[in-house]
């Protein structure tokens, strides 16, 4: 018998935190993310300075 658990399946939909890349601010972003793509982008609310807020360049970061 073996101690190692099956792989568990890729959830459909998470999201993750990442910072936007489009300026020098960096501002913390949560991505959503389905079957592996990005399709949303929101401001991190755990963010100490953005406070979740962001520009529309960063909003706009999925298309
Ligand atoms: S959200 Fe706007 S201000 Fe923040 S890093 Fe992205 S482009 Fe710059």
């Amino acid at each position: 018998m073996s101690n190692s658990s099956p792989p568990r399946p890729e959830p459909a939909e998470r999201w993750i935190k990442s910072h936007c890349q489009q300026c020098f601010n960096a501002c913390g972003i949560t991505v959503q993310v389905k079957d592996g793509k990005p399709v949303k982008i929101m401001g991190d609310v755990d963010d100490p300075t953005t406070l979740g807020h962001l520009c529309a360049r960063g909003l706009s970061g999925v298309a």
